[in-house]
């Protein structure tokens, strides 16, 4: 699950800072999902899940956007039956794209089959986050955001935190609700900010890319405000 970063993608000249564009596109990558959910097909009530992988190639330089619907014709454990999550990543495996950037998943919520625990959006099932712990594409700081399909109800944590979540008590999830995402439109700047090592806090905080992609977007770090008086 841990790999090297990227090196010296963070802001590469000529480049594209994948995180950054996670940032910038998290809107259109919900409203892709939420598209990719009407091509579901579920034998029962569902749930009906769509999905989107945001991917790097180290290879071309390119980045690759993948989406994903569930399908399960029939009740238990049987043939049919794929997730969204696994079908988005394998496209994103199939093109040779090394890194998963970010996962965007919505679903109703329902509380998870593996661990048992209940959270304000449906989390990836515990067979897909094995699955993603064996791919190498996927990072501890692969960023997994879910979504609530009718409403801008989101979580969002890096992988390792993700699996965490399920597998111990200690970590407490956290919700964001954001009608509209208005918050996204600011978290760009702030992105920017935080990259640019301008903030006083910058250093005490010595957070990674997706780090600073999900503080951005989730309003956890802000500039103090400096009175100039
Ligand atoms: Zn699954």
């Amino acid at each position: 699950m841990t790999g090297p970063r990227i090196p010296g993608t963070v802001l590469r000249p000529g480049g594209i800072d994948p995180w950054r564009l996670f940032v910038a596109q998290g809107p259109n990558l919900v409203e892709q999902a939420r598209d990719a959910r009407r091509q579901a097909r579920h034998y029962a009530k569902g749930p009906y899940v769509g999905s989107v992988v945001l991917a790097y190639s180290h290879a071309t330089d390119n980045i690759g956007i993948f989406t994903g619907a569930n399908q399960n014709l029939a009740p238990g454990d049987n043939p049919t039956k794929v997730c969204a999550e696994r079908v988005a990543l394998q496209k994103a495996v199939h093109h040779k794209f090394s890194h998963v950037i970010a996962m965007v998943t919505t679903g109703e919520p329902q509380p998870d089959t593996q661990s048992g625990k209940a959270f304000a959006t449906l989390h990836t099932c515990g067979i897909d986050r094995a699955v993603m712990q064996a791919r190498p594409e996927v990072y501890g700081d692969t960023l997994i955001m879910t979504v609530q399909p009718d409403k801008d109800v989101f979580e969002l944590y890096p992988f390792g935190r993700f699996v965490d979540l399920h597998d111990t008590d200690a970590l407490e999830p956290e919700h964001h609700n954001d009608p509209g995402f208005r918050r996204w439109q600011a978290g760009v700047s702030d992105y920017d900010l935080y990259q640019s090592g301008l903030t006083p806090s910058r250093d005490d905080i010595a957070a990674s890319p997706a780090d600073l992609a999900v503080m951005a977007v989730t309003g956890g770090f802000r500039c103090p405000i400096i009175s100039l008086d």
